[in-house]
């Protein structure tokens, strides 16, 4: 690993569990100073830091909820007095409450359109000025859902569709100034988010998916370090589908 002095740093948002704690040990692996957030989870944020130091690195847990602006800035801050410029955003935490639409209650539409589309504003609202100083790499993660649409999931498609179209005008708005915005939207990978799935739901959508399988958490880190790093350096506004061939 290089010098801290050198290290890049990276904050990841609902880096407790599955993509976001996939994110965290890929971004660590490869020598960033790490720091991310979780909503509640202490005992599985302090597992992803203990693996990490065992490893040889380190890593920063906070717990923040990315619906809180206010919060969003003060870890913005505690970040970078502790590791040093933030260049790279990974907005990833996020949710699900799935139900047509004809049975939606208003608080269902809420907490996911707060959580996914306003936690990524949220954040990088927090960091931008920053990063338009230092120059650096946004990655917001969407859905297939929010390419497509999905029926059963109103709340979350409008809201992955709402990250799709934020990382397309910011990466428009933030492209003189260094800064690149991309988002991932990736289809059916096995997290905690998609375990409750019942096995019949589960063997039809893998049917529906032309490599027939789930991807893993691991798949989505590779991509967003891809994104984060020297060998994308031409690429800004783009949304990357990684879904087994779903899209
Ligand atoms: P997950 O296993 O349920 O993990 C969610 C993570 O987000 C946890 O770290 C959780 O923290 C955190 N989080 C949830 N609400 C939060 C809040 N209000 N404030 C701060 N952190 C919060 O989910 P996942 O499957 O890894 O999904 C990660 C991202 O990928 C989400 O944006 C999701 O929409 C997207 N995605 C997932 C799939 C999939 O198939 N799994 C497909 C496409 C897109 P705690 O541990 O404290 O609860």
């Amino acid at each position: 690993m290089s010098d801290s002095s050198e290290k890049k740093v990276v904050l990841i948002t609902g880096g407790s569990r599955g993509i976001g704690e996939a994110i965290v040990q890929r971004f660590a692996e490869a020598g960033y100073s790490v720091a991310f957030t979780y909503a509640s989870n202490q005992a599985a944020a302090d597992a992803v830091v203990s693996r990490i130091a065992a490893a040889g690195g380190s890593a920063l847990g906070l717990v923040a909820d990315v619906r809180d602006f206010p919060r969003a800035c003060d870890v913005v801050k505690e970040v970078q007095d502790a590791l040093g410029p933030i260049t790279v955003l990974v907005n990833n935490a996020g949710i699900k409450k799935d139900m047509p639409l004809m049975k939606m209650d208003p608080a269902s539409w809420q907490d996911v359109l707060d959580t996914n589309l306003t936690g990524t504003f949220n954040y990088t609202r927090a960091l931008i000025g920053s990063l338009v100083r230092t120059g650096g790499s946004v990655i917001n993660v969407a859905s297939t859902s929010g390419v497509t649409g999905m029926a059963g999931q109103s709340n979350y498609s409008a809201s992955k569709a709402g990250v799709i179209g934020f990382t397309r005008a910011l990466a428009k708005e933030v492209v003189r100034f260094g800064v690149r915005v991309n988002a991932i939207a990736p289809g059916f990978i096995e997290t905690d988010m998609t375990a409750s799935i019942d096995e019949a739901v589960r063997k039809k959508l893998y049917a529906q998916i032309p490599m027939g399988r789930a991807g893993s958490a691991r798949d989505v880190a590779q991509l967003a370090l891809y994104l984060a790093g020297d060998d994308t350096t031409y690429v800004t506004g783009q949304v990357w589908n990684m879904d087994g061939g779903l899209t």
